[in-house]
């Protein structure tokens, strides 16, 4: 069988790895655990070090199946910890995976599209286009490599510091964003498929309030994630009037403000946590008045949230600029007077355009935007 044919059990949750096996004769019970155990836990990338496995079943699976993730083009670390990953998607297309430590959780940014149709004003991945989305062998890969190599590399280290290597805890990834490039909720089945492998226990276990889903406000898909699976969710606001929110993330034409809001008031009574985590990005004379500020007093009070500020990340031809940090932190304190919980990012790995925003990988945009997105109205 041709490599590319091979089934790639990488992105393979729990129940279509047993389907998988069983289609294949192969009795899938306490296989199917075990194989995922391999891959996800131990990160292997061959059938070859699985010792509990008999080789007469290694040797069918090497004939059906394959482990895989896409191939490392380049890694990058900033001064500031901040690890960057460009992964080959094939086709001239890059995507970008971002880890982000700190004292108390290990994050990792990751992505689910190569490209953007929803295209912010303000987005370095909005302005390449859409190209197309990745799948939940590509999504969970992201996790499976950037694990790996953070793993590989604390083990030079040790190495060389202490001649030992002990794996140090300080090395697990602890939550997971979906914030790199794309929209995961215009990407569903792919992303809840690796959701779902996010979350099994046989695979990376992390508990639904350590993996969070920031969208940009695709109002079916967030009532149809409460449904199937709901994890932490981030909205990313940017405006609190619709005339404003239009221009500056266009899939408000579709699905305003008023839709977003109840939406996001459904989805607490089913979320892991009993707040919704709405995202600023500050744009300096854009959404940084008072005027604006009063306004997201308005809207957001009517819901259980917090809010992240952003400080606009520049990229190259961006026309927006970030406001001065002592606005930005008047801007948090007012939200603070008023009640509402409220932290501003601290910009991570700028030096290696790792920032929020900056991801721009290499897309080959081969599909008009406003022809792939399902908006009627833009
Ligand atoms: N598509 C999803 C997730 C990826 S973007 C979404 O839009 O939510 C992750 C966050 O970075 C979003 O809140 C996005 O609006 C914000 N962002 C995009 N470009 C930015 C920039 N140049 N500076 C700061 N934040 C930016
Ligand atoms: Fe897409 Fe999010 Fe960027 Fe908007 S901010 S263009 S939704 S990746």
């Amino acid at each position: 069988m041709k490599n590319n044919s091979l089934v790639n059990l990488m992105g393979l949750d729990y129940k279509s790895l047993s389907l998988f096996l069983e289609e294949n004769s192969i009795k899938s019970g306490f296989r199917t655990g075990q194989l995922q155990q391999w891959i996800h836990k131990f990160s292997a990338d061959s059938f070859d070090v699985m010792t509990n496995i008999s080789n007469q079943l290694k040797n069918k699976l090497k004939e059906i199946s394959k482990i895989e993730a896409m191939p490392i083009k380049s890694e990058s670390f900033s001064k500031d910890g901040t690890i960057k990953w460009l992964f080959d998607a094939g086709n001239s297309n890059a995507i970008e995976t971002v880890f982000i430590p700190e004292k108390n959780r290990r994050t990792l940014c990751i992505s689910s599209q190569a490209g953007c149709a929803v295209n912010c004003a303000f987005c370095a991945t909005g302005r390449q286009g859409f190209n197309r989305n990745l799948s939940a062998s590509e999504i969970v890969g992201q996790l499976w490599s950037a694990q790996k190599s953070i793993n590989n590399n604390s083990i030079k280290n040790e190495d060389l510091e202490n001649k030992s290597i002990i794996k140090s805890s300080n090395d697990q990834i602890t939550n997971i964003v979906f914030m790199g490039m794309g929209e995961p909720l215009l990407n569903y089945t792919q992303v809840l498929k690796s959701i779902k492998l996010l979350l099994d226990t046989n695979a990376y276990g992390f508990s639904r309030r350590k993996v969070t889903v920031s969208t940009s406000g695709v109002v079916p898909m967030i009532d149809k994630l409460a449904r199937d699976c709901p994890v932490a969710l981030a909205v990313s606001l940017h405006a609190a009037n619709d005339v404003l929110r239009n221009k500056l993330v266009p899939i408000n034409k579709k699905y305003p403000l008023s839709d977003l809001i109840e939406s996001c008031k459904r989805y607490i009574m089913k979320a892991p946590r009993d707040f919704i985590t709405f995202e600023y990005c500050m744009l300096s004379e854009i959404n940084d008045t008072d005027n604006h500020l009063r306004e997201l007093i308005n809207l957001v009070s009517q819901i259980k949230c917090k809010i992240n500020l952003i400080p606009f990340n520049s990229f190259a031809n961006s026309e927006f600029k970030a406001p001065k940090i002592e606005k930005i932190n008047s801007f948090a304190n007012k939200l603070l007077n008023s009640g509402i919980i409220t932290t501003v990012r601290k910009t991570r790995g700028d030096d290696i355009y790792a920032a929020c925003g900056q991801l721009a990988g290499n897309v080959k945009n081969i599909t008009k935007i406003a022809k792939h997105i399902p908006l009627k109205t833009i």
